[in-house]
């Protein structure tokens, strides 16, 4: 069927040119690009090419579907219901549709580092997300818990649990369109795009790029929070989330933090993120991170005694990206330094002196107080040194001089130094105003506890 109308293609269109369009212009425009995709149950598929015609998919079936349909019918004696839709869309339907586990890498280049739910070692730091997460990856139709929303420190499974959500769903629900992208890709290309409308004149390549984050039944965006405070991209990416969550399509989102401490972060949109189900990832116990170990251990043919997995789990508790890094450190140490004998304790110690140091105390630093805390606020440090004095830049800076206070033996007049100020009283008012205000502003209490916690992991 589709063959015969694919066969008869030129008449059909030719006819339509003659009794209906007569316009060349319009004719090259709207028609000549479609093509036929398929035919299906009476539904014929025809492609629009969004390249060529941009998003005019709907003005397109409102002038030229009936027309169209009653060409087909004059020429091949068939009826049809013409059914549009864009290049792209198929293109990613009929990935998702002939997906195998072998090719599965290449059509999602982020899958590669082998990410499932199989290889996540479940604890009492992470039950709940990965549970959270089994129960999307199952039911990916936006209906039990959405958007997800994952938040941790780094390094404790975050990017781990959202590539096995992708990873379940795009196996065991081929037709599902799944996309994940991480908030740098995203802000990349919207900036991109946003170039590329600018340099041709026309919105074509941000209604491309709207297109390929809004024609999708999964959407999981990784790391959030950098895209909060960037504006185009932000809005970019609320527009998104409001046409996907509007429409019922399922939404995972990581961060950093909770949504409400994203404080650049409209209201609106901290109760829409909540609105699902938000969930935090603990540092691991000592149980996980051996676990964690052992299970590296399994994928690996060199095997550590268990008192050295003990050292590792012992020392190393911030996070399981450094447990990672700090165990291939001493299969690789070894490797160089003894690369036929056994590993042994002293060995480790040795490899990793570096990574892990019991006696030394971390120093916290104004300047590093300063980059901890314009990070949070997505500020650039020397925006925090700027004489600026809008609202938004007044408090991180305040903050700065309180958590200098608090941490640092810097006397005020060195703070102040270290801030840029002129004057040290300036500073004295600013660790003031800090210290009334987190005794009413529970807000504000939160998010200097959570600095805290970045300064001294
Ligand atoms: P995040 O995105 O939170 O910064 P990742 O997901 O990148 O952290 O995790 C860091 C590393 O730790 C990855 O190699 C990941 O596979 C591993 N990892 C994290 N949590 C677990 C877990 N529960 N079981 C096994 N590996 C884990
Ligand atoms: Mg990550």
């Amino acid at each position: 069927m589709e063959n015969q109308i694919k066969d008869k293609w030129n008449e059909i269109i030719t006819y339509l040119r003659e009794e209906y369009v007569n316009n060349d212009i319009l004719f090259r425009t709207w028609i000549e690009p479609l093509e036929v995709v398929s035919y299906e149950n009476g539904d014929l598929i025809i492609s629009v090419n969004e390249e060529k015609q941009g998003d005019s998919l709907n003005l397109i079936e409102k002038k030229y579907k009936i027309p169209l349909q009653i060409a087909i019918e004059i020429k091949t004696q068939e009826q049809v219901n013409i059914v549009f839709k864009y290049k792209s869309q198929l293109n990613n339907e009929r990935v998702s549709s002939y997906i195998n586990t072998e090719n599965l890498e290449e059509k999602y280049p982020f899958l590669s580092n082998g990410h499932s739910f199989e290889n996540f070692v479940v604890s009492g730091s992470n039950n709940i997300a990965y549970a959270a997460s089994v129960a999307v990856a199952e039911n990916p139709d936006g209906q039990v818990y959405n958007p997800l929303f994952i938040y941790s420190g780094p390094g404790l499974g975050k990017t781990h649990l959202m590539h096995s959500i992708a990873r379940y769903i795009i196996q065991n629900h081929p037709d599902y369109i799944v996309t994940y992208t991480t908030s740098e890709d995203f802000t990349n290309s919207v900036v991109e795009a946003l170039r590329t409308n600018k340099q041709k004149g026309d919105p074509t390549a941000t209604s491309n790029l709207r297109k390929k984050y809004r024609n999708v039944d999964v959407l999981l965006i990784d790391d959030i929070q950098f895209i909060i405070g960037k504006d185009s991209t932000q809005i970019e990416f609320f527009n998104t989330f409001e046409a996907l969550y509007q429409s019922g399509k399922q939404l995972v989102i990581s961060s950093d933090r909770p949504p409400s401490q994203m404080e650049q972060l409209d209201m609106r949109y901290r109760s829409r993120f909540n609105s699902g189900m938000t969930i935090d990832i603990q540092p691991p116990d000592f149980e996980t991170s051996m676990a964690i170990l052992k299970n590296k251990q399994e994928q690996s043919d060199i095997k550590l005694e268990d008192n050295i997995l003990e050292y590792i789990a012992t020392n190393i508790k911030s996070n399981i990206r450094d447990l990672e890094g700090a165990y291939n450190k001493i299969l690789l140490y070894a490797r160089f330094k003894n690369p036929n004998g056994q590993i042994t304790l002293p060995i480790a110690e040795d490899a990793l002196k570096d990574f892990i140091s019991p006696n030394e105390e971390l120093i916290i630093t104004a300047d590093y107080i300063i980059e901890v805390v314009a990070e949070h606020f997505n500020l650039d440090k020397d925006t925090i040194l700027s004489t600026k004095k809008t609202k938004d830049i007044v408090l991180p800076r305040q903050i700065c001089m309180f958590l200098c206070s608090e941490m640092t033996n810097l006397t005020q007049s060195e703070i102040a130094a270290k801030l840029k100020r002129n004057n040290h009283t300036t500073v004295i008012h600013g660790v003031n105003k800090i210290k009334e205000a987190i005794h009413v502003d529970k807000e504000l209490d939160n998010t200097i506890q959570v600095i805290k916690k970045k300064l001294n992991s």
